[in-house]
């Protein structure tokens, strides 16, 4: 975790408590989680560095406009999904410069990852009464709408981890639903015992939210991800 005591204190001499997608991502690769490639393009740096960074990622990728005031990306149209040349990936630079936003403008350039099984949620907050807590759920809805989420205080054992994924009602979900395969929930546990681990070490972290991590047979994908600091 030597890298990531870098990155943290490198953003508190610079006084920023919000990581952009793109550094929480970076962040959550040094312990270990996967996450799709990623390239960051400066506006500045013009359309053809944006071009050379799908080249390099390889269609079909995912732009998506990273600003300081942009939270909630497909909102404002932000994700621009399953881009699959050059053509169609000009025209999404071209719509992701004009939307409105405050702060310099930036481009990440990634991987489309495959269609997952389901998508779930990580994340962590600071508890008042019992300091870092780590949540599970499944994304989407189920989440949003019917709160179906398992939570403990980190750091967690491997025991608490097959709990939490046990424990919500969605885990029909991840346990070969309507005939799709059943998830890899050694890898949803292994991710839980990280995130909470990092909480845990790292207690300037205020919360985390992974939303969503893709689920596959064999793996997981990070594919959004917002780090926020203590101020
Ligand atoms: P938001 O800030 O709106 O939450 P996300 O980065 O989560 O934006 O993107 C919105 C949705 O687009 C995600 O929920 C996911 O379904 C899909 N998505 C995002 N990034 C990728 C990616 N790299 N590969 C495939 N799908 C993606
Ligand atoms: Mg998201």
């Amino acid at each position: 975790m030597e890298k990531v005591s870098e990155i943290l204190s490198e953003l508190k001499a610079q006084n920023r408590s919000v990581l952009t997608e793109f550094e929480s991502k970076e962040l959550l690769a040094e312990i270990g989680l996967p996450v799709p490639k990623q390239i960051l393009v400066g506006e500045k740096d013009g359309e053809e560095a944006i071009l050379h960074a799908c080249q390099t990622i390889g269609y079909p990728v995912v732009l998506k406009l990273i600003a300081e005031d942009v939270v909630h990306k497909s909102d404002v149209g932000a994700v621009k999904l399953n881009i699959q040349g050059e053509d169609a990936a000009k025209k999404a630079i071209s719509e992701l410069f004009a939307i409105e936003c405050t702060g310099e403008k930036k481009v990440s350039v990634q991987e489309m990852a495959d269609e997952p099984i389901t998508e779930i949620i990580i994340g962590t907050l600071q508890d008042p009464q019992f300091g870092p807590t780590i949540m599970f759920g499944i994304g989407g809805i189920l989440v949003e709408v019917m709160k179906d989420v398992s939570f403990r205080i980190a750091p967690i054992t491997d025991f608490d981890s097959e709990e939490m994924v046990h424990e919500i009602k969605g885990f029909t979900l991840l346990d070969g639903f309507r005939g799709k395969p059943k998830a890899d929930l050694e890898a949803i546990k292994r991710a839980l015992i990280l995130i909470a681990d990092l909480a845990y070490e790292h207690q300037e972290i205020a919360e985390m939210d992974l939303n969503p991590v893709f689920v596959y047979k064999s793996g997981i994908k990070v594919v959004d991800a917002r780090i926020i600091l203590k101020k």
